[in-house]
């Protein structure tokens, strides 16, 4: 099997050939197709995320220590089950879940592995990733049948579908009336706007600095574009009910906490990086709810899935490139011109 690994923080990633994996128990090893490239790639790539105030959390405090092999948007083929690995069959097709938890301790057991904290197995970011060949999944049940949506465009779903769907059940109860801000169109942010109009969101106000990501936002199904760094767009934000920040900086939650309206919702995603410095009585006098939302569940997955199945979420631009190019990737995601997302094809890379 052939990885794209990180050897070194912050260098190009290398291919490295590896003698494949053999499943064991309910372990199945799956030969990757497509394997979406997501902005927090570059943050395990550069090995840390900052916390403001010359803080930093570096990746190797939660076992990413290179070498390592990144990619949690995996779609792939069945290629080997484990002795123990039921319900699914060699060759079927199917979207990976990569957020993996323990497996054993409640909040798994309760189907929320993206709050294990007893052992996560995440892949591509606590286990080998998808910018590979091959990929070992702990059991069948993470994998998920999307047949009918196109391979790149599920592959995306992994992380920034699921990511948005998460983050838009955080919102608060909607009227038809209320706005809710799309703060940064990436992919995530633009899967955001996806997902928050095939949920019948009608006002869904989309804030970029970037006006081709702002005309994509558009496209799928924002109804007003806001340029986040324009002297107007607090003015033009005030009064909504929600606000899913893709960014996450101190400038874009300032931005939309102060416009939030009584009772409304800031929704934390971006991992940007810096601190949150808010003065504590106008929270509890407007009433406002401050809450973070980190990728989503396996039943979140599905549900995504099956908006996409209906055609009820609009796909994001996506652009399928040969594996070989994701230094490429990373170089143009890292200078911001990429709209949606980029997808690589792993197909024909020799195994
Ligand atoms: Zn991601
Ligand atoms: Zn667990």
């Amino acid at each position: 099997m052939i990885s794209y690994q990180i050897v070194e923080h912050g260098k190009p990633l290398q291919k490295v050939a590896f003698e494949k994996p053999k499943p064991q128990g309910t372990e199945v090893l799956m030969r990757v197709t497509r394997s979406g490239v997501c902005h927090s790639d570059l943050h395990i790539w550069e090995g840390y995320f900052e916390l403001g105030g010359g803080k930093r959390f570096y990746v190797k405090e939660r076992g990413c220590v290179p070498p390592f092999t990144l990619g949690h948007e995996p779609f792939g083929v069945v290629e080997a089950l484990g002795p123990k690995a039921k319900g699914v069959r060699v060759g079927q097709k199917r979207l990976i879940h990569p957020w993996i938890g323990c497996g054993k301790c409640a909040v798994c057991k309760a189907g929320q592995d993206n709050y294990c904290v007893s052992g996560s197995r995440i892949l591509g970011v606590n286990r080998a990733g998808a910018y590979s060949t091959h990929l070992l999944v702990p059991d069948p049940k993470y994998l998920v049948d999307a047949s009918g949506i196109d391979e790149a465009f599920a592959a995306t779903l992994a992380c920034s579908g699921v990511t948005a769907y998460s983050a838009s059940a955080k919102l608060p109860p909607l009227t038809r009336e209320d706005r809710v801000a799309v703060i940064g169109c990436g992919g995530v942010g633009l899967a955001g706007v996806a997902v928050l109009h095939a949920k019948g969101v009608k006002n869904i106000v989309a804030c970029d600095i970037d006006p081709e990501k702002l005309k994509t936002a558009s496209r799928l199904g924002a109804s007003q574009c806001v340029d986040s760094c324009s002297p107007n767009a607090p003015k033009d934000l005030l009064g909504i009910a929600g606000a899913i920040d893709f960014v996450g900086t101190p400038a874009t939650a300032a931005l939309g906490i102060a416009a939030l309206r009584k009772g409304g919702r800031y929704v934390l995603v971006g991992l940007h990086g810096g601190e949150l410095v808010h003065p504590l009585p106008p929270i509890a006098q407007r009433a406002i709810g401050i809450v973070g939302s980190y990728v989503g569940n396996l039943a979140e997955l599905k549900a995504v899935v099956a908006l996409a199945k209906k055609k009820k979420l609009r796909p994001m631009p996506v652009e399928t490139r040969p594996a070989a190019e994701v230094n490429r990737a990373f170089d143009d995601l890292l200078a911001g011109r990429i709209v949606g997302r980029v997808v690589l094809d792993f197909e024909k890379v020799a195994a």
